[in-house]
């Protein structure tokens, strides 16, 4: 079993000699093209700034959906291709999951003739997964605990769940078991050109502190929100790519987490808010429940987005007739960035469909979502074979599986682990885990799904960082009050230590 360091560093000096792909940024877009063009046995790498799923790809609403809202704005290819996704991946993944959705007929819903004629434009796209209408009797029957809420009965349909972090992480490793080399805190600093284009990248090892460079062949920037700072290390020499990033608007969308007591039914809801009639989610997961989004302008850290006190107050009173919670019912939140292309001020109203901007050996790719991550990869994956000249059926590979128990007393005795941290030791060495919210966030899940926000398990990582990483008192310290920041509570005067 390599040192995890040493390990490191032989990946960083086999980097040095070159690759043919480099993969800018481990969101679900590189992570999915990475994996594609690994088991095709291209020479490709993907680099990431922070984490893995750092950035969007962890902080979504987490659903393999069809997107039924999107029907309302005309975007029918977004959704036929949505619900064919949906389905592929709850049948291969492994990881996606089935969950019912009601949408309750109330005063602020669509009217109960859009939604059949809606849900029957599902069905044609999709024969697997029928929606029906429930009576409201029907729902009380089966659903006591929405006796008091103001539906007049609803559709219920089935959509897809997922640990938005985990599938990163599953085709990011999946990728690295072609033989491919993929690094977390590495981070491209700036860009050198020739006359076809990008010839090597300046990259940042954010774990040793060394500066290194990559000659590379063709260039992917996949860097989600942060795709316009990638632009203007290209403006010199690209400038129209420069204007382009008027078109590239930054969305912020909340979601507020509660104790699944509050709402203790294993039926998620999709209402329209009273507010202003966006599509709002109620969706139960593990301990807890997921409420979102908000949607709206944004121009701040890219790093640490949060949700402003508005924005906590919009999704209670946009919920409140369905799960009447107050502020201090909230135990966690999170904000994630929509990077949007297009047209026009009305953020809603712009499409989620992914784009991409090829300029010489450089091939940017903006927008989209979790659920069509595949279809973006294959788009992306056949340029780059076109380029290359490789032949081939691009695919996702599904080859790595998550296993801690079939190296359990391996890692016990190496590493004279306490049973408790075996787990954690398993995201260190097998998956790059170095930080805490790595292994809390978005390797177990813990920081979202669990209702203490993953605190009982901050002994046992802690433990296993010392162990396995080496790190002293003042480092685990450090990581666990940077931990405790990241976990929002509107109320900080009720914030446990
Ligand atoms: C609130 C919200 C809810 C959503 N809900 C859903 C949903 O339920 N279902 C769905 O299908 N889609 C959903 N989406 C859309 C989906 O989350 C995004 O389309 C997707 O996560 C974008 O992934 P990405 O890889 O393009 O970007 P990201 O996940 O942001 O990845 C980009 C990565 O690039 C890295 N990076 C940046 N700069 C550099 C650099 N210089 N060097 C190296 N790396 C760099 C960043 O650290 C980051 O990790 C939602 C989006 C939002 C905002």
């Amino acid at each position: 079993m390599p040192d995890v360091m040493d390990k490191r560093k032989d990946d960083v000096e086999i980097l040095k000699k070159g690759v043919d792909v480099l993969i800018i940024g481990g969101g679900i877009t590189g992570a999915g093209v990475f994996n594609m063009l690994s088991a095709l046995g291209i020479n490709a790498a993907l680099i990431e700034a922070n984490d893995f799923a750092f950035g969007t790809s962890s902080r979504s609403s987490k659903l393999i959906h069809g997107g039924l809202r999107y029907l309302a704005n005309g975007q029918f290819s977004v959704v036929r291709d949505s619900v064919r996704e949906r389905d592929f991946l709850i049948e291969k993944s492994g990881i996606v999951e089935l969950k019912n959705f009601l949408i309750p007929l109330d005063e602020f819903s669509w009217s109960r003739s859009s939604l059949r004629f809606g849900l029957w434009i599902y069905s044609l796209f999709s024969r697997k997964i029928k929606a029906r209408w429930y009576s409201r009797e029907e729902i009380k029957n089966k659903y006591p605990f929405l006796e008091n809420t103001p539906q007049k009965g609803g559709y219920v349909y089935a959509e897809g769940v997922v640990d938005d972090s985990r599938l990163v992480i599953q085709n990011i490793m999946s990728g690295k078991a072609h033989g491919n080399i993929a690094l977390n805190y590495a981070e491209l600093i700036s860009l050198d050109f020739d006359v076809d284009g990008v010839k090597q990248a300046r990259i940042r090892d954010k774990i040793t502190g060394e500066e290194f460079d990559v000659k590379l062949r063709i260039l992917v920037n996949s860097a989600g929100p942060w795709v316009g700072r990638v632009f203007q290390m290209m403006g010199k020499r690209y400038p129209d790519l420069d204007s382009l990033s008027s078109m590239l608007k930054l969305s912020k969308g909340d979601h507020i987490i509660v104790r699944r007591d509050l709402y203790p039914v294993d039926l998620a809801l999709a209402i329209r808010s009273p507010l202003d009639k966006r599509q709002v989610f109620i969706i139960p997961r593990g301990d807890v429940v997921i409420i979102g989004t908000t949607e709206t302008y944004y121009r701040g850290s890219l790093e640490k987005p949060l949700p402003s006190e508005e924005e906590i107050d919009y999704l209670i009173e946009s919920v409140r007739r369905y799960v009447n919670i107050r502020k201090e019912d909230i135990i966690n939140a999170y904000s994630g960035i929509r990077p949007l292309f297009g047209k026009g001020e009305d953020l809603g109203k712009i499409s989620r469909e992914y784009k991409i901007i090829k300029k010489d050996n450089i091939i940017n790719v903006l927008g989209g979502k979790i659920t069509t991550y595949r279809t973006v990869s294959k788009k992306i994956s056949r340029i780059i074979m076109d380029s290359l000249g490789v032949k081939g059926n691009p695919e996702i590979s599904f080859i790595y599986r998550r296993d801690p128990e079939s190296v359990r007393e391996e890692l016990k005795r190496n590493y004279s682990l306490e049973d408790d941290e075996v787990k954690y030791a398993y995201d260190i060495i097998y998956e790059n885990a170095f930080h805490l919210d790595d292994i809390l966030w978005r390797r177990e899940g813990y920081f979202i799904f669990s209702d203490d926000s993953g605190v009982n398990e901050i002994q046992g990582c802690i433990g296993a960082m010392k162990k396995v990483l080496g790190y002293g008192d003042d480092i685990l310290n450090e990581e666990k009050r940077s931990y405790m920041d990241s976990i929002y509570f509107p109320m900080q005067s009720l914030k446990k230590d």
